[in-house]
């Protein structure tokens, strides 16, 4: 069957897990095949539990989960498998992520093994490719991770998530944990990779100007819902939420802008608890410009101009 034009992500998600419930709510997005989408936001704001929603690592309550038109959302193991080798995930830390007690070329050999139809010899040669692929060297299948710096260990983990040719590989802060001189390296080869192998990505991270690099579109999330979502340079040129500004400003401007630096927003107070958010405007309690109508009334995702999504009631756009 033909692939179709694009991933559907459908609205409310939630965890089963107590400890998950409403960490992620009322979230609708949608990634277009071939782009890279950018997911933000402080730590604990929900990106990584939305991020297992997608792959469907955790089970979702709420909601549906659409992938290329075909509702995935509530599939049993059985009939997620012809999607799971399709969607696939990068984890931050691969240390943690990869069995310390196991060659790197078996944690890579293995999606190969479970899922795949090859044979023992056409999968060691598969892993070569999929070593040379990474930048990593084919005598390195006999390494264990301990072996290798943070870098290669997430080239491990890189070529471990496109061994079985998947559509959507999402990027759960894939840099974050590598030293600063190893992030361009690994940013780059992602890049490479999708183009070579036309992978859909949903990247997420905190730190920014990685993303801008990075994505054609993003999504901003705050405390579990999408704040604002757009194409990269306008959101990032010009965000019309109060907390996209915030944390938008915070980013050191490297070009010189008429008019001068920017000027960096603090925010007051912590994000609040998932599991008892603020009334109305979830962001209303640290919001600059908040007035009284925002403590009654949850605003809705609205797309303003085209392509440009707000979630406020007064957004400057
Ligand atoms: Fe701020 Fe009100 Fe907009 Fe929420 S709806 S971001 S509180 S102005
Ligand atoms: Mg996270």
């Amino acid at each position: 069957r033909a692939l179709g034009k694009r991933f559907s992500i459908g609205t409310r998600f939630s965890s089963e897990g107590r400890r998950l419930v409403h960490a992620v709510d009322n979230v609708s997005l949608t990634v277009q095949r071939g782009e890279t989408l950018g997911l933000v936001g402080e730590s604990g704001c929900g990106k990584s539990t939305l991020a297992r929603c997608l792959v469907r690592l955790y089970d979702i309550t709420e909601g549906q989960l659409l992938f290329e038109g075909e509702d995935i959302t509530g599939k049993s193991l059985a009939g997620l498998r012809p999607f799971r080798r399709r969607l696939q995930m990068v984890f931050q830390d691969p240390s943690a992520s990869l069995n310390p007690r196991r060659r790197v070329g078996d944690l890579v050999a293995e999606p190969l093994r479970v899922h795949g139809k090859l044979g023992a010899k056409a999968i060691r040669e598969r892993v070569v490719e999929l070593f040379d692929l990474v930048g990593l060297l084919p005598d390195h299948v006999v390494r264990y991770p301990h072996e290798f710096s943070g870098g290669q260990r997430q080239r491990v983990g890189i070529a471990r998530a496109i061994a079985l040719n998947p559509d959507l590989v999402v990027l759960d802060e894939p840099v974050s944990a590598l030293d600063v001189s190893v992030q361009a390296q690994i940013v780059n080869l992602l890049a490479d990779l999708q183009e070579k192998l036309k992978l859909t990505y949903v990247f997420i991270a905190h730190d920014l100007s990685v993303v801008r690099q990075v994505s054609n579109r993003i999504a901003v999330m705050y405390l579990g819902s999408i704040v604002e979502e757009g194409p990269s340079e306008a959101v990032f040129s010009a965000p019309a939420h109060p907390y996209s500004q915030a944390l938008i400003s915070a980013v050191p401007v490297v070009e010189t802008t008429p008019g001068g630096r920017r000027r960096r927003i603090i925010l007051s107070g912590d994000v609040p608890s998932p599991l008892n958010p603020p009334t109305g405007c979830r962001f209303h309690p640290r919001c600059p410009v908040a007035q009284e109508r925002c403590a009654r009334e949850r605003p809705a995702l609205v797309e303003h101009k085209a392509g440009r999504k707000v979630a406020c009631h007064f957004p400057t756009i």
